[in-house]
C-alpha cells in the first residue's frame, strides 16, 4: 500500500518538522559536560556515582547501550554521561507527565518544588532554566519564577551533603548532572522582553532565524551547538577536544554567579548582530556562528569542572 506508506512518511515528517523541543544543549551537549566532570572526579566520588546511578529506574537502559567490549572502568563513565540526559528522557518517558502552567514552562503549586526521588513522575521543566528578563525597549520586566535552575542546583547540593536516603540522591545526582549543564547555556538564563513580547522571548524561543514554514530559531540553534549526537562515545570525543575552562572561574561554586555569567553572555553575544530587536527572520552569519561556538565550548568545558568540583565537595 505505497500511499498509505506516502502519507506515514508525510506524517512522520511533519511530526518532526513540528515539534521542536527545547532542551537546552541537545544530548551530546550535556555528556559533554558529564564527560569533562568525570575526568576531574576524585576516586571516590567516582565509586559513589556509580553506586547512586544504579538506583535509577533507567540504568539498565543505559548499561545496554554501553558497547560490547568496553572496559569496566569505561563503561562506569558512559553510563555517567548518559544519565546526565536523563532529564530531558523523561519528557517523553511513557507514565511521566507535564506538570505548572504555560505548557509545563511555569511553576505552579507546591509540587513544583517537591523533592520526593524518582516515585516523582512530573517533567519539572520549569526546573530546566531562569529566564532572567531584560528589556530593549523599556517594556516593564514580569516577575523570574521560583523554583528554577538556579534553586534546584542549590537544593539538590545540599540532599548530597546530606543523610538522606541514597534513593533520593541518586534522582537528585542525576538532575544536578544535567542542570549543571542547563545554567551554562546562555538562553537557559535571559528571556528579552519587548512591546512585542512583554512575557519574554522564551529565552529565544519565539526568535525565528529563517522564513516559515521553516522552523528554525534561535534557542535550538544555541542549543545544537555541542552537536545533536546521542551517542556516549561521539559526545567523549567533543569533550576531549574541549578548551581547557579557566582555573580562576572555574572555582567559583555559587550557582548564582554561573547564572549570571549566561546572563551575560546572552546580551553579549547570543542577542547581537545580526540578532536585532524584534522576532526575526535573522540570518546567521559565519562571524556569528564562530563567536557563539567558542562561547558555547567555554561554557560546556566550565560546567564540567564545575559539576566535577560539587560532586567531589557534597557527595557523602
Ligand atoms: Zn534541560
Amino acid at each position: 500500500m505505497p500511499r498509505a506508506r506516502n502519507l506515514f512518511c508525510l506524517l512522520l515528517v511533519l511530526a518532526l518538522v513540528l515539534n521542536v523541543p527545547t532542551f537546552a544543549w541537545d544530548n551530546e551537549g550535556h555528556m559533554a559536560v558529564a564527560y569533562v566532570a568525570y575526568q576531574h572526579l576524585n576516586t571516590g566520588t567516582k565509586a559513589r556515582v556509580n553506586q547512586l546511578l544504579r538506583l535509577n529506574p533507567d540504568y539498565s537502559h543505559w548499561k545496554a547501550a554501553v558497547p560490547s567490549g568496553t572496559s569496566a572502568a569505561k563503561s562506569k563513565m558512559l553510563i555517567f554521561m548518559m544519565a546526565a540526559t536523563w532529564p530531558d528522557y523523561i519528557k517523553h518517558k511513557t507514565g511521566y507527565s507535564d506538570d505548572g502552567i504555560e505548557n509545563g514552562d511555569r511553576p505552579d503549586g507546591a509540587t513544583s518544588s517537591q523533592n520526593v526521588g524518582y516515585s516523582d513522575h512530573l517533567h519539572h521543566k520549569y526546573w530546566h532554566f531562569v529566564d532572567t528578563p531584560f528589556s530593549t525597549d523599556g517594556t516593564p520586566l514580569p516577575s523570574l519564577p521560583t523554583p528554577n535552575v538556579q534553586t534546584q542546583i542549590t537544593a539538590f547540593r545540599a540532599v548530597l551533603a546530606s543523610n538522606d536516603p541514597d534513593a533520593k540522591k541518586s534522582y537528585d545526582l542525576v538532575w544536578l548532572e544535567h542542570l549543571v549543564g542547563d545554567i551554562h547555556q546562555p538562553l537557559h538564563a535571559a528571556t528579552r522582553v519587548s512591546s512585542a513580547d512583554p512575557q519574554g522571548d522564551h529565552g529565544g524561543n519565539l526568535v525565528t532565524l529563517c522564513s516559515a514554514p521553516c522552523k528554525q530559531e534561535l534557542h535550538a540553534f544555541w542549543d545544537d551547538l555541542l552537536g545533536t549526537s546521542s551517542k556516549a562515545s561521539s559526545a567523549a570525543t567533543v569533550g576531549r577536544n574541549l578548551p581547557t575552562a579557566d582555573a580562576t572561574l572555574a572555582t567559583k561554586t555559587d550557582a548564582a554567579d554561573w547564572a549570571a555569567e549566561s546572563f551575560d553572555a546572552a546580551e553579549q553575544t547570543v542577542y547581537a548582530a545580526p540578532v536585532a530587536n524584534g522576532n526575526g527572520p535573522f540570518t546567521l552569519t559565519p562571524a556569528y556562528k564562530t563567536a557563539a561556538k567558542k562561547v558555547a565550548r567555554q561554557r560546556v568545558a566550565l560546567a564540567g569542572v564545575r559539576l566535577a568540583n560539587l560532586l567531589n565537595d557534597e557527595l557523602q
